[in-house]
């Protein structure tokens, strides 16, 4: 496989953070093993006028934590979006700061995509798995957001996102049911292991894996840390495979560098021993649904 001519899609860490422990990410379990930190404004100016000399698919502003931390995250999608007006701009978010007056902010800032991760309904399911989160808050925000958003008339998608490996089959259909009366789709996901940085993942969603043949994702796409560092992945939550740092090279030469190209080669041959988080994924394997975990 060819890898294209500059990432296709870029993930922005624009803070290290996350105000949440939910039971089946990896931030819990690895915030302690690297330094956080926000990107500086140059940095991230840098980034995006770097990107906007080339046709990305998606620019992404966050990775590994909860973008909306960031207070200048509505106006960094403003300028990503100014810059890269072809581009889809978009966000992933537990949604528990999207208050009223952030909403507005969001929907008017040139965002194109949100997505909303909300793991069940009933409060004390969703209290069980997104440690750490108020589930009338966020259930306040969300509807708030959803009804500016239909009021302002601006088409931002939005993707409610949950994993069904972690609901009863109740609690799927409650909030099935919740979401639809509002006029949404619910996505049911799979439980990741997040290249074996969930601790625990075996005993949540017991499966077994190999090293999954069919990812591509670095022929394609690249993440920044808040630092500049370059990761393969985002479930590099260790940070253990450093392609390069933005501060003082450009993206171009790190995505089209001798790292990048030797990782490109172990996917090809498909060499387990060059593939550090890779063998640890199971990203694309499908759990066998008679063991999926249930809260
Ligand atoms: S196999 Fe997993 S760790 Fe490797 S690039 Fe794909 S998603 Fe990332």
């Amino acid at each position: 496989m060819q890898a294209s001519d500059f990432p296709e899609r870029i993930q922005i860490q624009t803070h290290s953070y996350c105000n949440a422990r939910c039971i089946m990410c990896a931030y819990p379990d690895t915030v302690g093993t690297f330094k956080g930190g926000f990107m500086d404004e140059d940095l991230f100016v840098k980034i995006i006028n770097e990107c906007s000399k080339h046709q990305l698919e998606k620019i992404e502003l966050f990775l590994m934590n909860e973008p909306l931390m960031d207070k200048r995250i509505a106006d960094r999608i403003r300028y990503a979006k100014k810059k890269n007006p072809n581009t889809i701009i978009s966000l992933s978010t537990n949604a528990s700061l999207l208050d009223a007056g952030l909403a507005d902010k969001l929907i008017y800032s040139g965002l194109d995509w949100i997505t909303l991760s909300v793991h069940g309904v009933s409060k004390e399911v969703y209290e069980k798995i997104m440690v750490g989160l108020d589930h009338d808050k966020v259930f306040t925000n969300i509807n708030t957001f959803l009804s500016k958003l239909k009021k302002s008339g601006k088409q931002i998608i939005v993707n409610l996102v949950c994993k069904e490996a972690l609901l009863s089959e109740s609690e799927q259909e409650l909030t099935k049911k919740y979401w639809g009366e509002r006029g949404q789709k619910i996505h049911m996901g799979l439980v990741n292991n997040r290249a074996g940085n969930v601790e625990g993942y075996d005993e949540l969603v017991p499966q077994s894996f190999d090293v999954f043949p069919h990812c591509t994702r670095p022929f394609w796409f690249a993440g920044i840390l808040f630092n500049g560092d370059v990761v393969m992945c985002c479930m590099d939550y260790k940070r253990e495979v450093i392609l390069g740092n933005v501060k003082n090279s450009l993206i171009q030469d790190i995505w089209k560098g001798d790292k990048y190209t030797k990782l490109r080669d172990a996917f090809t041959k498909k060499d387990k021993e060059g593939l550090l988080l890779c063998k640890k994924c199971v990203m694309n394997k499908v759990p066998d649904k008679e063991h999926l975990c249930k809260i």
